[in-house]
């Protein structure tokens, strides 16, 4: 392909974007397809001879869109959103476009230095403390495995790094039993074993009880292992629940435990004000993570990671062959050290276009959509004699289940997993479900970047619709 059909190319499929997402409602949320069934699709091996962009992309939209889940779809509901938008989607263009491996700083500088300025619009659009250092991570796994191996490098002075885990065998790391898997795989990972993860109770609102967590780690300490680190959620997976940091944070300092703040999914809402109390003593941790990628605008991957303690995670992560050295090391960043993997994208500039693009004041008058459209369904269906919400409703997220009047609670469970196959199924929304204290829920995430008050009106009358055509006898 030359520069001349690169451009026709491009210009065609720039309105293939734009047709896409004007006209996405028309696509099921969901894909139908079948496991195998665009496998068996795709020829056995790459074609010997150049094939023309025409039949390349014919096959795209024959073969590869019906197996697509139409993520930014207004009516995608179903686990967190990842959300994109117009000023994000150009500027991965430019991106890919650019094509730079921004590593060090000498490899781009504009990347490392738009990365750090961003990282501080960041940190003052959330309130965030002001001495605290802000680095892209690929995704809130990664940034909780690069936290929970600072604590433990911290912690051991770098002999971990160094010598192996000789010596340190005992540590104990906590986390609510809602917290979500990636703390599990991170836990594996930096090698502290997964038995010596403590999975503390939550209380009716499915938070973190802090009293249960001074206990364990007071009789872990009268047993001989080591409290390494606490993991507190602000807006669980399941069901958004919010662990009470202040008094987590208040424990981990008398005990001297590293504090790591997985706020992936609601980390988003503290661009508001009025859900800044939930970093009320986020003085005494130390590290923080969220997720552009999920509920602000910007395409995946896009994981904000703040750290207190700047010159920990160099210490962990620094490496410096021969090969990488350049003059300017004591001036710039190099992000290479501020993480796991070497190469790095230049994720910068979409959190410039998009913010630029929104303003703080646009970014917060759509969080508020969200939320206010989301406040007004759960009161529709608290008014509802046959529905129930099982969970609080802290952000924009609905955790729910039909309960007509009559049925035995132990057919309830059946009942509304029927209900989300049909709702599903219909192609009109895309919901997920999870457990709350043994039951079955729905859930409902209201966060897509374009969702309207009518794509909740209509979810709700289907939600109704297909409820009561369920067989309840
Ligand atoms: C989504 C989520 C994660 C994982 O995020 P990735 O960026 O996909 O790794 C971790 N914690 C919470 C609370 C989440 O909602």
């Amino acid at each position: 392909m030359d520069t001349k059909e690169f451009r026709e190319q491009a210009h065609k499929m720039v309105d293939w974007m734009a047709d896409y997402l004007e006209n996405i409602e028309q696509y099921p949320v969901k894909s139908g397809v079948k496991p195998r069934e665009i496998y068996d699709q795709i020829e056995m091996l790459p074609p010997s001879e150049a094939q023309a962009m025409e039949q390349i992309f014919g096959d795209f939209e024959e073969k590869i869109i019906p197996g697509i889940t139409h993520w930014q779809h207004p009516n995608f509901h179903a686990y967190f959103p990842g959300n994109n938008s117009y000023p994000s989607v150009l500027a991965e263009m430019l991106t890919s476009t650019i094509g730079a491996q921004c590593m060090i700083w000498d490899t781009s500088p504009a990347a490392a230095e738009l990365e750090e300025k961003m990282m501080e619009w960041l940190r003052h659009l959330l309130g965030l403390p002001a001495n605290w250092t802000g680095v892209i991570q690929d995704s809130a796994s990664s940034a909780t495995l690069a936290s929970i191996l600072t604590a433990r490098e911290k912690y051991s002075e770098g002999d971990i790094n160094t010598k192996g885990f000789e010596g340190y065998t005992n540590f104990r790391i906590y986390c609510s039993e809602e917290t979500h898997s990636s703390i599990d795989k991170a836990v594996k990972i930096a090698g502290i074993g997964i038995n010596n993860l403590v999975k503390i109770g939550t209380d009716a609102e499915m938070a973190m009880q802090p009293e249960l967590l001074r206990e364990a780690i007071k009789q872990d300490i009268e047993k001989g292992y080591k409290p390494l680190c606490v993991v507190a959620t602000l807006g669980t997976t399941g069901t958004t629940a919010i662990d009470p940091l202040e008094a987590i944070a208040g424990i981990c300092r008398e005990h001297g435990v590293w504090l790591h703040i997985d706020a992936a999914y609601a980390g988003t809402a503290l661009a508001l004000e009025e859900y800044r109390w939930m970093i009320k003593g986020i003085e005494h941790a130390d590290s923080f993570v969220f997720n552009p990628h999920k509920w602000m605008f910007t395409n995946f991957d896009c994981s904000a990671y703040y750290v207190k303690d700047k010159q920990a995670l160099l210490n962990t992560f620094e490496i410096l062959p021969e090969y990488l050295r350049t003059k300017v090391d004591q001036q710039v960043n190099n992000y290479r050290d501020w993480g796991i993997p070497l190469g790095r994208r230049f994720r910068a500039l979409k959190l410039w276009f998009v913010m630029r693009s929104y303003g703080v004041s646009g970014i917060r008058s759509r969080l508020r959509e969200h939320l206010t459209i989301t406040k007004q369904l759960a009161s529709k269906m608290t008014e509802h004699p046959a529905f129930e919400l099982l969970a609080p409703v802290n952000f924009n997220m609905l955790c729910f289940r039909h309960k007509p009047e009559g049925m035995p609670e132990e057919e309830l469970d059946t009942h509304n997993e029927e209900l989300l196959q049909l709702l599903n199924n219909s192609g009109k929304v895309y919901m997920t479900h999870t457990r709350i204290k043994g039951n079955y829920a729905l859930r409902m995430a209201i966060g897509q970047t374009y969702v309207q008050q009518k794509h909740i009106d209509n979810a709700w009358e289907l939600i109704q619709k297909t409820a009561f055509s369920l067989k309840t006898v």
